[in-house]
């Protein structure tokens, strides 16, 4: 009888064996007794027999896919992860599955209902409908073209749901569930893809299509190019041609980029390319068929965020990985896996080409491009000609007037702006009112009584919050600690920077942009055709704002306390500013009117400002490579971080130490340090610490990490939580 080895969602680093019918194969999914209780795993091998005795050996329960459900190269690449990661490799089968396979529901395609318009809403006649009515204007336009799902719809607008019902109640709109069609293998062949061809190509973008066009098989490109170079256009350019020749695409973005309007746009320029997302924010139903539908090969492109790199996609043929350097590529909990790395891993795997585009690549990335492992494409210069890059200037705010962190000087570029009927930015990288609340007669700190961290101060409810567990208590009318009636605000938040800029211009339209303003569910996107529909003159916001949206008026970009990172304790926390200041700057000036930029700080001089002024990424990366080299840092070493946590100090310590003897007696070349507390000593009243293994190259480190990671798990962790993190990106 066949064996079947099978990998299951528990923490243990092995496969577990069943006894199987004819005709197991690897890649389907069964229902398999396990201690108590059924549990849904991954058939990973098949074998002829197995280490245990046969009474042992259980029978599977049920087999759920007639066919097998994942391909042997995504089964190959969750094992890679597996093993690179060090994580349990039943974990991170089952973690790549969306939710409701996970659970053991049948794997069927289910349609979507689609929207169209009936035959009295044909005979409607735009331009005779009434022009307030915009939402059902703009409905009714887009059914005209062709029939939307729901998503799409609910895209046009905040209100589009509402409106639909509307329209649906006046019979204009109906709905329909599609036949499901017959083939699933449709999309395969069909090569003759429509491409709505925007522009011409500038020199630089043709060089960086045509360089990864003329390569065969698996190459890293690196497309290094300025804020509004026209990276996009590129994609689109090699998507399409990736499409022509029956290959499917997968294009992965940051977290906070993936909007409906995101893929609406790459839908109406491959308009014949079935284009679904992959996120964590679509329902289970969605997720459940966006995947089936890449797994079936009837989705030509997948767009999504982290997770979207294990999508079963039986064609890929080119990867695309927008805004590389972004930290939301790695996740931060269980498989801890930076997406990046494995779409790498993925494209060399599956011998495409991969394309990691950027303006400010992340220091790895650059420095494997010079080194010539990557491919280096450059595009310098914006793509609209009429487009030049934002002018940025430092104000040195010890040298001006500062009206509670904004200077004299940005103020007055700011009057001038609202005059010019142009539109200004703030950016802040705090959310609330003010970091902290002090007691001006004690000295007395609003602390958070969980964390290493203070409270901020949030006016709006009169609360003081903790950013990072969530405790929240109301503001105290007098010192906690000596009574006193003055309590300050000291620094300045999102909130303190809207409240002093309604003060110096009341008749401005102010909109704040931050965690707090944007909570719920749509709001962002009525926000966004508020600034283009120009009812904002000053936008003050936190990254939120920093990335890829194009605002056409906007002409002006404050930068309000970028200090702290410059001298943080965190290595990496510089890279991050700069990658975070080229993007808010390169908001400025975007469609033909001159952009100005003007960065509040106390040390002008310091090389990044230098470089940011001349838009010099490749001085600033110089500057940085130089300093890590010396230091020792990443890119010239890799890492990896075991972290750990629990209630009481000592435990914590002693567990880290525990593994840190165990680490030096295995006396392999790798370099342990010390344990030290972590950044945020003390979160959510968990002690937290840390123990940094490194080397300067990969293979003796993983060979420390496979002998260690058993040692590990045998260490006694009695109320800690532990967990091992390769590739660190936060200290
Ligand atoms: P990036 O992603 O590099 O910041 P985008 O792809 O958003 O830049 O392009 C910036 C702007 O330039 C967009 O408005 C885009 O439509 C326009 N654009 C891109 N390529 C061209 C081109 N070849 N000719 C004219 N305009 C272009
Ligand atoms: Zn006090
Ligand atoms: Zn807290």
């Amino acid at each position: 009888m066949p064996i079947a080895r099978v990998a299951l969602d528990v923490p243990l680093p092995t496969l577990f064996d069943y006894a199987a019918a004819d005709g197991i194969a690897s890649g389907q999914r069964v229902l398999v007794p396990f201690g108590r209780k059924q549990m849904v795993g991954v058939v990973m091998e098949c074998a002829a027999d197995s280490a245990l005795t046969a009474e042992r050996i259980k029978p599977i329960a049920q087999v759920l896919d007639e066919t097998p459900l994942l391909s042997a190269g995504l089964l190959a690449l969750l094992r890679f992860c597996s093993d690179y990661y060090h994580h349990p490799i039943g974990a991170t089968v089952l973690s790549a599955l969306p939710a409701r396979l996970r659970s053991g529901k049948r794997a069927g395609l289910e349609e979507v209902p689609q929207y169209a318009l009936s035959a009295s809403g044909r005979a409607l006649g735009l331009s005779e409908f009434p022009k307030r009515k915009v939402v059902q204007r703009r409905i009714l336009a887009m059914l005209s073209g062709q029939p939307c799902n729901l998503a799409q719809i609910m895209a046009l607008s905040a209100t589009a749901g509402k409106q639909l019902k509307v329209l649906m109640a006046e019979g204009w709109v109906e709905h329909y569930v599609p036949v499901p069609s017959q083939s699933p293998e449709d999309g395969r062949n069909a090569v003759r893809h429509t491409f709505n061809n925007a522009h011409t190509l500038t020199a630089e973008q043709q060089q960086a299509v045509d360089a990864v066009a003329q390569t065969s098989g698996y190459t890293c490109f690196l497309l290094h190019g300025v804020t509004g170079s026209g990276k996009t256009e590129v994609y689109v350019h090699l998507m399409h041609r990736a499409l022509q020749r029956g290959g499917q695409v997968l294009l992965l973005v940051p977290e906070i980029n993936l909007t409906p309007q995101l893929e609406n746009y790459f839908r109406s320029r491959l308009p014949d390319a079935e284009l679904v997302s992959l996120h964590s924010g679509l329902g289970e139903g969605a997720r459940a068929r966006n995947w089936l539908s890449a797994q079936s090969g009837r989705a030509r492109v997948v767009l999504g965020t982290r997770l979207a790199v294990f999508a079963p996609l039986p064609q890929l043929a080119l990867l695309i990985v927008d805004e590389e350097h972004d930290a939301s590529f790695k996740q931060q909990d269980g498989l801890r896996y930076s997406a990046r790395d494995v779409a790498i891993f993925r494209a060399s795997q599956c011998g495409a080409p991969i394309v990691l585009g950027s303006a400010t690549p992340s220091l790895e990335s650059y420095y494997n491009a010079q080194s010539g492992r990557y491919t280096l494409l450059q595009l310098t210069g914006r793509a609209l000609a009429a487009a030049r890059l934002p002018a940025v200037r430092c104000i040195n705010i010890n040298q001006t007037v500062m009206h509670h962190g904004i200077s004299e000087n940005l103020l007055r570029e700011i009057g001038q702006r609202i005059e010019r009927r142009e539109q200004s930015l703030l950016f802040i990288n705090r959310r609330g009112y003010a970091p902290v609340l002090m007691c001006s007669a004690c000295g007395w700190l609003s602390g958070c009584p969980n964390c290493a961290g203070k409270l901020v101060l949030h006016l709006l409810d009169r609360r003081l919050r903790c950013h990072h567990c969530g405790y929240q208590i109301r503001v105290p009318n007098a010192c906690p600690s000596c009574g006193d009636a003055d309590l300050k605000p000291v620094g300045a938040g999102t909130q303190r920077v809207e409240s002093i800029l309604l003060e110096r211009f009341p008749q401005a339209r102010i909109l704040r942009v931050d965690r707090d303003s944007t909570r719920h569910k749509g709001a962002w996107n009525v926000m966004r055709q508020q600034i283009h529909d120009e009812a904002v003159d000053i936008l003050v916001g936190t990254q939120m704002l920093a990335k890829g949206h194009d605002f056409p008026n906007l002409t002006l970009v404050g930068v309000l306390n970028p200090d702290s990172a410059l001298y943080s304790s965190d290595f990496r926390a510089s890279e991050k500013l700069f990658a975070q200041l080229a993007q808010v700057a390169g908001r400025a000036g975007r469609a033909g009117k001159p952009g100005e930029v003007l960065v509040q700080t106390a040390f002008p001089d310091h090389p990044l400002f230098r470089a940011l002024r001349h838009h010099d990424y490749a001085a600033w990366a110089k500057t940085l490579l130089g300093e890590r080299k010396s230091a020792g840092f990443p890119p010239f070493v890799h890492q990896a971080m075991l972290r750990a946590e629990g209630k009481q100090e000592p435990a914590v310590y002693a567990f880290l130490q525990m593994a840190r003897e165990a680490a030096i007696a295995l006396a392999l070349p790798v370099e342990v340090y010390g344990v030290v507390p972590a950044a945020m000593p003390r979160r959510a009243s968990h002690i937290r610490a840390q123990l940094l293994v490194q080397c300067e190259t990969r293979k003796p480190l993983q060979q420390f990490l496979r002998a260690w990671r058993p040692l590990l798990d045998a260490l006694p962790a009695n109320k800690l939580r532990w967990s091992l993190d390769i590739d660190p990106l936060e200290f």
